[in-house]
């Protein structure tokens, strides 16, 4: 994913807002970018920005050396179905679905056969390690079981970016360390990056490098890690 001198600016009312300005930001398939920032910064306007569910008011934006803007809002639409998992800080798990069925539904909206949807849902779930919970509802879960199934929904496509929203902004500290570890494990080189938005210092630090965006633009860089 990468973004060149992209600035995004929204229209409230009479008002223009510069909610990102002038930013050149890569972020290379196996590496894991945590991104930190006060409240109105620009960070989930950043995430969509990568995540393909926005687009530049200027400047480039690139998925796999795609330019989103040479692609109609169908072909992104699927890109995004395809290629990239969200994970929200609320779990965004629908109440009336069990487990598995909420971990197939972004195969189903795909069209892919059930029993193949179910089976790698299967799949998706043991590999969070919540094959127990597949016929449970969300309501019957904790906080980190719902957070699991939701990152079991957002692997099932195996797709090539995890977006996270403050993934343990609703969680205690126990699991959050579970679920950071957890994300920690998604990236693969060559393959899936993971890039998080969160307040957490300690979270940011499970990343290999942290993004700290002051008024829309990229105002300090750390490394913790060189990625795998
Ligand atoms: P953060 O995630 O760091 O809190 P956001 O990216 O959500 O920041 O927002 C950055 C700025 O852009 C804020 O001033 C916000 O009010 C504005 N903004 C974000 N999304 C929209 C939108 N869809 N319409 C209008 N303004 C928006
Ligand atoms: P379509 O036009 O094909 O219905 P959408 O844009 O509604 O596609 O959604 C495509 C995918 O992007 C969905 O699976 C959803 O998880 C994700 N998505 C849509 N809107 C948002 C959003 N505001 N924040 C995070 N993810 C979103």
């Amino acid at each position: 994913m990468e973004l060149r001198d992209v600035t995004k600016t929204y229209q409230q009312g009479s008002r223009t807002v510069n909610a990102v300005r002038g930013v050149t930001l890569s972020v290379d398939a196996g590496e894991f970018v945590s991104i930190m920032g006060p409240s109105g910064s620009g960070k989930s306007t950043l995430l969509h920005l990568l995540g393909t569910l926005d687009t530049p008011s200027t400047g480039q934006a690139f998925f796999e050396n795609r330019d989103l803007r040479s692609m109609s809002d169908k072909e992104r639409s699927v890109l995004r179905r395809t290629k990239v998992g969200f994970v929200f800080q609320f779990f965004n798990l629908l109440p009336t679905l069990k487990g598995i069925d909420n971990v197939s539904l972004p195969l189903l909206l795909g069209r892919t056969n059930r029993k193949v949807a179910l089976d790698l849902a299967q799949k998706s779930l043991e590999r969070v390690g919540m094959s127990h919970r597949a016929t449970h509802y969300p309501e019957e879960m904790s906080g980190g079981e719902m957070q699991r199934v939701a990152i079991a929904r957002a692997l099932v496509t195996n797709p090539s970016a995890i977006l996270c929203d403050e993934p343990t902004g609703n969680l205690d500290s126990a699991s959050s360390k579970e679920i950071m570890t957890l994300l920690r494990s998604l990236p693969e080189p060559g393959k899936r990056s993971v890039v998080m938005v969160t307040h957490e210092r300690k979270a940011a630090e499970y990343g290999d490098r942290l993004i700290y965006i002051q008024d829309g633009t990229v105002a300090n860089e750390e490394r913790f890690r060189v990625p795998a």
